[in-house]
């Protein structure tokens, strides 16, 4: 089943500097104007660390969302150089939080630890945009299924907990590569996804699951006919104005 509202959340990664803003500025006057459609979708940007505080003020009336990146995955305050925690982030009026990420679970984040900072960004009311994927070799190995489900499994405890989680299926070979997943390879993982969360949670509503992984206009067009497709994450095509903007024009046209 399908939820009505979609999502195009854009991650610029270690990307921008506060004159980035213009960029925001310019997709939130998109937003604005595009009365016909925008009831029906949400965007969220996730900026760097450093952009958080200057541009969720600057939305603060607006209708887009600010997403931190990451966190750390213990206490609220502690000694922990450079890391920042879920409390912080919520105190700095935050709504969403990335967890999961490939780039950082390549450095090092694993099941256990993605574990602990959903724990806590749930504890801190964030709602949490949970990535998975597999890599080229599991998938010519056909093992995407049997991945993804491990890690949904090991990470996500507790049913209740899928009201603030959305799934961000983003296959590791697919990302910054400009190779995606053809529609019906898609299709079936989303609704396979779908009915797996559901039946192992006991799940009365249907979990969102987005799609991540070289998302253009171009490969939007194709995608947009997935009924259970809740929205995108985008990483490259988020970083202008235009091709984000390309991206939502298509998927309404
Ligand atoms: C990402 O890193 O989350 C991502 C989807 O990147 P890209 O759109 O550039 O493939």
């Amino acid at each position: 089943m399908a939820n009505n509202i979609k999502y195009f959340i854009g991650n610029w990664k270690m990307f921008g500097i506060p004159g980035s803003y213009k960029i925001l500025h310019k997709i939130n006057s998109f937003f604005n104007k595009d009365k016909k459609n925008n009831k029906n979708y949400k965007i969220i940007i996730a900026p760097p660390l450093t952009l958080l505080q200057n541009f969720s003020q600057k939305l603060k009336t607006g209708k887009i969302y600010i997403s931190a990146q990451n966190c750390y995955h213990r206490d609220a305050y502690g000694s922990h150089t450079g890391q920042v925690s879920a409390f912080m982030l919520k105190k700095l009026g935050i709504k969403y939080i990335i967890i999961g990420h490939s780039e950082t679970r390549a450095s090092g984040e694993t099941n256990d630890i993605i574990k602990e900072k959903v724990r806590i960004a749930l504890k801190n009311n964030l709602k949490i945009i949970f990535c998975i994927g597999e890599n080229m070799k599991q998938k010519r190995k056909k093992q995407t299924m049997k991945i993804l489900k491990s890690q949904i499994s090991k990470v996500v405890k507790n049913k209740f907990s899928f009201k603030n989680i959305i799934i961000a299926y983003e296959p590791i070979w697919s990302i910054g590569t400009g190779i995606t997943p053809s529609e019906n390879e898609l299709e079936k993982i989303i609704h396979n996804l779908k009915k797996f969360i559901k039946q192992k949670y006991r799940l009365n509503f249907s979990v969102r699951i987005l799609y991540g992984g070289s998302v253009d206009k171009y490969s939007v067009s194709g995608f947009k006919y997935i009924n259970e497709l809740d929205g995108f994450l985008i990483g490259g095509a988020s970083k202008s104005s235009k091709n984000f903007i390309d991206i939502i024009k298509n998927f309404y046209k």
